[in-house]
C-alpha cells in the first residue's frame, strides 16, 4: 500500500531479525478482507506498508537464540504475532488488552510490514511459527 486507496508495489528493505525472531520468505499468502479494510484508510494514515497477514512461509534465517526453527524449514504463521515474553501474558493475560493496546498483538501491516513482500519478519519465532507437513505442496499441485 502506497497510501491510502493506493495499492501498489515498492522497493522496500530486507527485515532484519533480532535475536527471538524469524526472517521468512512467503510460500502462500491469502489477502483478506482486513487488507481491504487498512488499503482504505481504516487502519489510519499508514504510508509505504507492506499489506498482508496469514502466510505459510519459508524460514530463510533465524536469530541467535531461536532454538525451534531453522532456514528452509516450511511453517504456518499466525495472523497475531504476540511477544509472548512480555508480563501480562507471562500472567495469563491476552495481548490484545491492558496495557499492551487493542490490537497489540495484530502486528503486521498495523505494526510493521506485511507478508505481501520477498521477505517478512516475525517476531519471537519459537512462539508464533507453527510446522506443518512439507508434503502439503504436493498435494495442491495434483
Ligand atoms: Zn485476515
Amino acid at each position: 500500500m502506497i497510501s491510502i486507496n493506493n495499492v501498489g508495489w515498492f522497493e522496500a528493505e530486507k527485515p532484519v531479525a533480532g535475536p527471538f525472531d524469524a526472517i521468512l520468505r512467503p510460500v502462500a499468502v491469502a489477502p483478506c478482507s482486513s487488507d481491504t479494510h487498512v488499503s482504505h484508510g481504516g487502519a489510519g494514515p499508514l504510508e509505504n506498508r507492506i499489506l498482508g497477514h496469514e502466510s505459510i512461509g519459508e524460514v530463510v534465517e533465524v536469530g541467535s537464540v531461536v532454538k525451534n526453527f531453522k532456514h528452509g524449514n516450511r511453517v504456518i504463521v499466525n495472523c497475531c504475532t504476540p511477544d509472548w515474553e512480555a508480563p501480562l501474558l507471562q500472567d495469563g493475560f491476552d495481548n490484545n488488552a491492558h496495557d499492551y493496546g487493542f490490537t497489540a498483538s495484530f502486528k503486521f501491516v498495523l505494526g510493521k510490514d506485511g507478508v505481501f513482500a520477498e521477505y517478512y519478519h516475525v517476531n519471537n519465532a519459537d512462539a508464533n511459527l507453527f510446522s506443518r507437513p512439507m508434503t502439503f505442496p504436493q498435494r495442491l499441485r495434483s
